[in-house]
């Protein structure tokens, strides 16, 4: 079958920093991808040049069948590929609701809002209960669930999550990796940038590791967890 998401040859610039450097990697339907490697790897960039956000890169994406390379930042929300990036763009001012009703603010499906709004509240039971409250006074955690819901709203068939249990307190980091496991069993498939090498490898079905915007080494998260020569080589911060 033909992956979700096929990367061939990716290369992405700032101005002339050569920071992703030709690197190709796949992600299948229903599948749980961790992208891993030291800070300064280039984990964030190459999530960003996935979703049409860097000045200068090259290479081919293809996702569900659809060329994405060159083509508008926009056409991924139509083509349910969605993007958290690790600081989470809460809109302040608004609250928890409000900020979920963006999520599908641009989508011809607009009309279910409230709708989703139920179905998301039941899968986010944080939420839930705060519907009401103004989004930037939840806790960071809390604010990165939010993030993660609303994305959720346009039901995407995959998700880019940039280490979302950064600065996170233990509790909800454990709530979120639970998360992770319900929105698989709900078809959605996820490419997961973390830190947290172990919490990662623990729900991910494969991983990829990046170093200096190369992919250094790939595996199931099983082999991957089993080596930590690996992990103190590649992933230590
Ligand atoms: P981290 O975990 O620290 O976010 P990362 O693996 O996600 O690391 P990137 O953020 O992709 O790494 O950064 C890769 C390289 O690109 C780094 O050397 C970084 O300094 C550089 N870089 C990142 N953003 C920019 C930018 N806006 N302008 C210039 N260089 C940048």
């Amino acid at each position: 079958m033909m992956p979700l998401l096929q990367v061939t040859g990716l290369d992405a610039w700032y101005d002339r920093s050569h920071v992703v450097q030709g690197i190709s990697f796949e992600v299948h339907a229903g599948e749980i991808v961790t992208l891993m490697g030291r800070n300064g790897a280039g984990k964030t960039t190459t999530l960003r040049t996935l979703m049409g956000l860097l000045a200068r890169s090259a290479g081919q994406i293809t996702f569900a069948g659809h060329q994405l390379q060159g083509k508008p930042a926009h056409l991924r929300y139509h083509l349910e590929l969605a993007y958290v990036p690790e600081d989470r763009r809460i809109v302040a001012g608004l609250t928890v609701r409000q900020n979920l009703q963006l999520g599908l603010i641009a989508s011809a499906r607009r009309g279910e809002t409230d709708a989703m709004i139920e179905e998301i509240a039941a899968t986010f039971p944080r939420l839930k209960e705060r519907l009401e409250q103004e989004a930037t006074s939840l806790s960071g955690g809390e604010q990165q669930m939010l993030a993660i819901a609303r994305a959720m709203m346009a039901r995407p068939r995959m998700i880019l999550l940039d280490e979302p249990s950064e600065g996170i307190m233990p509790v909800l980091v454990d709530e979120m990796f639970e998360l992770f496991g319900r929105m698989k069993q709900q078809g959605t498939t996820i490419l997961l940038v973390e830190q947290n090498v172990e919490r990662a490898l623990s729900i991910s079905d494969r991983a990829y590791i990046l170093d200096q915007g190369h992919i250094v080494h790939t595996g199931t998260a099983a082999e991957l967890l089993a080596d930590t020569d690996i992990q103190n080589r590649y992933c230590a911060v």
